[in-house]
């Protein structure tokens, strides 16, 4: 998944940072609204982790500015504890679910997972597509009933083409999607982990749109 986290507090969004790139996401983290609402205006995250209390503007004022824009991104709101009032705001604003602090970072994760299959109109953790089956909880991936061994960003670039078959991806939506900020992006590194996943699954799996992209058909 591709993440957007937005948190002032060094310590906890040093520690959710790290523990959601151990967990196979790429996640990009900002400390102030002003660089969240940029950040989402470029680039198309599954899901942001919002926290209310933020320096100048706060992650209330985030959350309008981006419902008011029609922007529908999955956003989970983390709150103080015992401010029943934030909760009951963010989600009026447009939230799709909240986390008090401190929470456990196995629930953020579970949250987030549940988040996304909303999203994807969902309602398992698993995603199947003719003979592959991904567990999401798991990131383990089976083809003809046989594990399929996929790197982070193989694991993340077959999820996004399969929950998006029948679509035509863009190179630079893929690259999006598989980097986080400050990541080295080599020219032909799409190619080459759909080189890898077409040999690791099956080659007619992924074809080439020239000059355009990547599809996934409709199963
Ligand atoms: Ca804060």
């Amino acid at each position: 998944m591709k993440i957007l986290l937005v948190e002032d507090d060094a310590l906890l969004g040093d520690g959710v940072y790290t523990g959601l790139n151990r967990e196979n996401n790429f996640v990009d983290w900002v400390k102030n609204g002003e660089s969240a609402l940029s950040a989402i205006a470029e680039t198309r995250y599954d899901c942001v982790i919002l926290d209310i209390g933020l320096p100048k503007m706060s992650g209330l004022e985030v959350l309008q500015q981006l419902r008011k824009a029609n922007n529908n991104v999955p956003v989970l709101i983390l709150t103080a504890q015992d401010d029943i009032s934030d909760r009951v705001k963010g989600l009026d604003a447009g939230a799709d679910d909240y986390l008090v602090k401190p929470f456990e970072f196995a629930e953020l994760c579970a949250r987030l997972r549940a988040l996304t299959r909303r999203t994807r109109g969902n309602a398992s953790e698993t995603i199947k597509y003719k003979n592959i089956i991904i567990n999401t909880a798991a990131h383990t991936v089976e083809y003809n009933e046989a594990p399929v061994e996929l790197s982070r960003r193989e694991y993340t670039l077959l999820v996004e083409m399969i929950t998006n078959q029948g679509r035509v991806l863009s190179r630079h939506t893929l690259e999006q999607k598989l980097y986080s900020w400050g990541d080295e992006i080599e020219s032909n590194t799409i190619e080459v982990y759909i080189h890898h996943l077409r040999k690791k699954l099956y080659s007619e799996l992924i074809k080439t749109v020239r000059g355009i992209g990547y599809i996934i058909s409709k199963h």
